[in-house]
C-alpha cells in the first residue's frame, strides 16, 4: 500500500491521480490533498478519499473549506506552509507532484527530504532547481519518477538499460494548435485559439505551453536532468498524432519508444505501480486505428521558446530559473490579454537578457532569483 500526498489535486493531474486512486484502492491511499483555490472540488475530494489533512493555499478560502468539511475527522490548513505540513504528514511514503509553475519547487524538496518516493509531474521543479533537486534526490538514495509522458516514456525506456547509457534521447511534441500556421497569423492568436489543445487535456498554463513550444523547452531541460544526458544529444522531434512519446537511442543505434493514447492516467499511474505493473487505466492502444505516424523538424525560427529554453539549459546556473518565472509571467499576461502571443517570446528573452548569470547554490537564491525575474518580466510587459 502506498500512502499518499498529493499536490495540486484540483488540477488535471491531480484529478486524473485521484482517479487511478480510485481504480487501486489496495494499492493507494490518500494522506493529504493540496490545493491552490478551488475549496468545493478539495472539499468533494477529501469526502471522498478521507485524508488525514487537507491544505488550501489561498487563505481566503480557508473558511468555506473547514465550514464544509466540518463533519469529517480531518484537520484542515491554509497558505503556503499548510502545503509543507500535508506533505509531513505521518506515514506518507510518496508524493505526486501536481502543482503548476515553481510553487511546487520548495514542496518537492520538503518531500525528498522527507525520504518520499516522488513521482513528479511539476517539470519547473527541475527547470528552476535541476541540480539541487538531483543532489538531494541522490542523497535521499530514493528515486524521481517521472510523470510528463515524454520523461514516463523515455524512463520506460530505460528500464533494464543500466550498462548502455543511452547515446541519445528524442522527445515527441505534438507541435500544438499552430504546427502549420504560417508565421505572420501567430501575432494575431487569440487566447481561445491557444487553449484549444489537439490531443491533451491539460491546465491552462502547460496548454499555452504547449503551443508556444516553451512546454518542449521545459521538458528539454527536465530530460537533461532526469536522465543525465547533454543538451546536444537532446533532440525534438514533431509528431502530431502524439501515440509515440518519446524515443531513447542507445550506443549501437538501436532506437527504443514507447507508444499509447494520449492519456496521462497510464504515466501517473506507472510512476505509482512502477516497477510494477498494474490493470490498464485506458483502452488498448490500435493500431489501424492509428493509421499512419508523421514526423518533422521543430519551426525554432517560428516559435522562439523552444531555442530560448535550450540556451537557457546550456547556461546552467540561475539561467533556466529566470526563463521559467518570465514564462510563467508571459503566460499569465497573455491570458489576461495584457499581451499578444507573440509577445511571450519576447518578453523571455527580454528577461533572460537583463540578467547575468551565476551558480544555483541554494532554493533560497531560487526563490530570490524567480521573484526577481517576475518582477522584470512585469516591467517589460508594463513598458511594453
Ligand atoms: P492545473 O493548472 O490543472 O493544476 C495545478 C494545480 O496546482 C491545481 O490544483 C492548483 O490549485 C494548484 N496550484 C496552483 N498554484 C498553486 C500555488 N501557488 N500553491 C499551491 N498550489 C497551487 O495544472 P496541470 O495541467 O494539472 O499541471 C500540473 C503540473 O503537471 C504542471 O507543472 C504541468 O507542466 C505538469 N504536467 C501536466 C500535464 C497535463 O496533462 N496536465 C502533463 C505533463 C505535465
Ligand atoms: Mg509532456
Amino acid at each position: 500500500m502506498k500512502n499518499i500526498v498529493l499536490l495540486g489535486s484540483t488540477g488535471s493531474i491531480g484529478k486524473s491521480t485521484l482517479e487511478v486512486v480510485r481504480n487501486n484502492p489496495d494499492q493507494l491511499q490518500v494522506v493529504s490533498l493540496t490545493g491552490g483555490n478551488n475549496w468545493q472540488l478539495l472539499a468533494e475530494q477529501a469526502r471522498e478519499f478521507r485524508p488525514r489533512f487537507v491544505a488550501i493555499a489561498a487563505e481566503e478560502h480557508a473558511g468555506d473549506l473547514r465550514l464544509a468539511l466540518k463533519d469529517l475527522d480531518v484537520k484542515v490548513g491554509a497558505g503556503s506552509s499548510a502545503v509543507l505540513e500535508a506533505v509531513m504528514q505521518p506515514g506518507a511514503d510518496t508524493t505526486v507532484a501536481a502543482i503548476v509553475g515553481s510553487a511546487g519547487l520548495q514542496p518537492v524538496m520538503t518531500a525528498i527530504s522527507a525520504g518520499h518516493q516522488i513521482c513528479l509531474a511539476n517539470k519547473e521543479t527541475l527547470v528552476v532547481g535541476g541540480s539541487l533537486v538531483m543532489q538531494a534526490v541522490a542523497r535521499s538514495g530514493l528515486k524521481l519518477v517521472p510523470v510528463d509522458s515524454e520523461h514516463s516514456a523515455i524512463f520506460q525506456c530505460l528500464q533494464g538499460a543500466v550498462h548502455t547509457p543511452p547515446r541519445r534521447i528524442i522527445i515527441t511534441a505534438s507541435g500544438g494548435p499552430f504546427r502549420e500556421w504560417p508565421v505572420e497569423k501567430l501575432a494575431a492568436v487569440t487566447v481561445e485559439q491557444a487553449l484549444k489543445h489537439p490531443n491533451w487535456n491539460m491546465g491552462g498554463k502547460i496548454t499555452i505551453d504547449s503551443a508556444t513550444l516553451m512546454n518542449k523547452g521545459l521538458e528539454v531541460i527536465e530530460a537533461h536532468w532526469l536522465f543525465a544526458v547533454d543538451y546536444d544529444r537532446i533532440e525534438v522531434t514533431v509528431h502530431p498524432q502524439s501515440i509515440i512519446h518519446s524515443l531513447v537511442e542507445f550506443s549501437d543505434g538501436s532506437v527504443v519508444a514507447q507508444l499509447g493514447w494520449p492519456d496521462m492516467k497510464l504515466p501517473i499511474q506507472y510512476a505509482l505501480s512502477w516497477p510494477e505493473r498494474w490493470q490498464p487505466p485506458v483502452a488498448a492502444l490500435d493500431l489501424a486505428r492509428v493509421g499512419s505516424m508523421t514526423f518533422s523538424a521543430p519551426r525554432f525560427k517560428d516559435f522562439p521558446c523552444l531555442q530560448l529554453a535550450y540556451e537557457a539549459g546550456k547556461a546552467g546556473g540561475i539561467m533556466p530559473c529566470v526563463l521559467n518565472a518570465a514564462n510563467e509571467v508571459a503566460v499569465h499576461a497573455f491570458m489576461q490579454k495584457k499581451t499578444g502571443f507573440t509577445g511571450i517570446p519576447e518578453i523571455i528573452a527580454a528577461t533572460v537578457g537583463a540578467f547575468s548569470n551565476c551558480p544555483a547554490v541554494s532554493i533560497e537564491q531560487l526563490v530570490a532569483v524567480d521573484i526577481e525575474a517576475r518582477q522584470r518580466a512585469r516591467e517589460f510587459i508594463g513598458g511594453a
